[in-house]
């Protein structure tokens, strides 16, 4: 995703540094060497949203800050503000960034800063929270206009069981190697499977497939609970598709009428071929548009936001 130049970004920043302003100057300087000392840095020990802002107003942000109090709590991180008052930060950000328009939101809470250079949490200060809010551009149209090619990734999803994929943590490294992946084959994403060889998700992204009218996705137990594809499976229902979430593996996926991604970066990205097979007639399917239809009126839908102005 490509930020649009900015005149000054001011990100917020706040924990155990000894900062008196918390609205910094991305370019002043400010940070002190001892941010190399926190959890997240040292162990990718923190959790993070990645958030849309629709015409100046933040999407859903209720679900995001749900999810972040969430993976707060699986990981025994006390959040160190509350939803009002987080809500307030972000919006003074938005405000410090002149965010009028179409923008994306980067917040993150991490462990805190670490006392020594070992791995036990009990020898931390109190959570680091830094937040981005930046002007985005969108995607470009051909994007949705012609779909993606995918592959599916050797590289497994970690399973729950060893760090559960419904916690969004700043330690993204199972979905980076999927991604290296999808480098070496010239793709923008990756088809991820579970250790049983189910399909699950994408490097950043849930996954749906249509066949025969109804629009399938995988349970959640081996995913990231995206906001998107909640939002994605109320819009089918309100329209009437057949909707299920249900376990499929990669033939399925071949075989689909169509496969589409959603996500809070790529929205509902239509999938035209996976694993260099074509999907349906190679185009981007009827449902998928639709879909995509319904999904662009629910972000102009002021019920679904917060306004970083007014
Ligand atoms: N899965 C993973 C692993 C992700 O990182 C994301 C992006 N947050 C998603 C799914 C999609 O979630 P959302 O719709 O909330 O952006």
């Amino acid at each position: 995703m490509q930020g649009e130049p900015m005149s000054k970004e001011f990100v917020f920043f706040s924990g155990d540094y000894g900062l008196s302003d918390p609205y910094l100057d991305l370019e002043s300087g400010l940070l002190p060497a001892a941010v190399l000392l926190d959890s997240n840095t040292l162990y990718g020990d923190g959790i993070f949203e990645g958030i849309r802002i629709y015409g100046g107003r933040i999407f859903k942000l209720k679900e995001h800050l749900n999810r972040l109090w969430n993976s707060a709590s699986s990981l025994q991180i006390e959040m160190p503000y509350t939803r009002q008052e987080l809500t307030g930060i972000l919006r003074t950000l938005g405000r410090k960034n002149e965010i009028r328009g179409t923008g994306y939101i980067r917040l993150v809470v991490t462990r805190g800063r670490r006392l020594d250079l070992g791995i036990n949490p009990r020898k931390v200060g109190r959570p680091t929270v830094f937040i981005f809010a930046r002007s985005l551009q969108l995607y470009p149209k051909e994007f949705y206009e012609l779909g993606l090619s995918v592959i599916t990734a050797k590289t497994r999803r970690t399973p729950p069981v060893c760090a559960n994929p419904n916690v969004k943590t700043c330690n993204y490294i199972n979905n980076i190697l999927a991604v290296v992946e999808g480098n070496a084959e010239n793709v923008p994403e990756v088809i991820m499977l579970t250790t049983e060889g189910k399909v699950c998700e994408c490097s950043a992204d849930n996954i749906f497939i249509v066949k025969d009218g109804k629009a399938l996705t995988p349970p959640t137990e081996n995913i990231l609970i995206g906001v998107t594809r909640n939002t994605i499976l109320e819009i089918a229902k309100r329209l009437g598709l057949e909707t299920g979430e249900k376990s499929f593996g990669p033939l399925e996926v071949h075989q689909a009428d169509e496969v589409f991604l959603t996500g809070s970066g790529a929205e509902v990205a239509p999938i035209v071929r996976v694993d260099g097979k074509t999907i349906g007639n190679g185009k981007p399917g009827r449902i998928t548009i639709m879909l995509l239809e319904a999904f662009r009126k629910e972000v102009d839908n002021p019920e679904n936001s917060v306004p970083i102005f007014e």
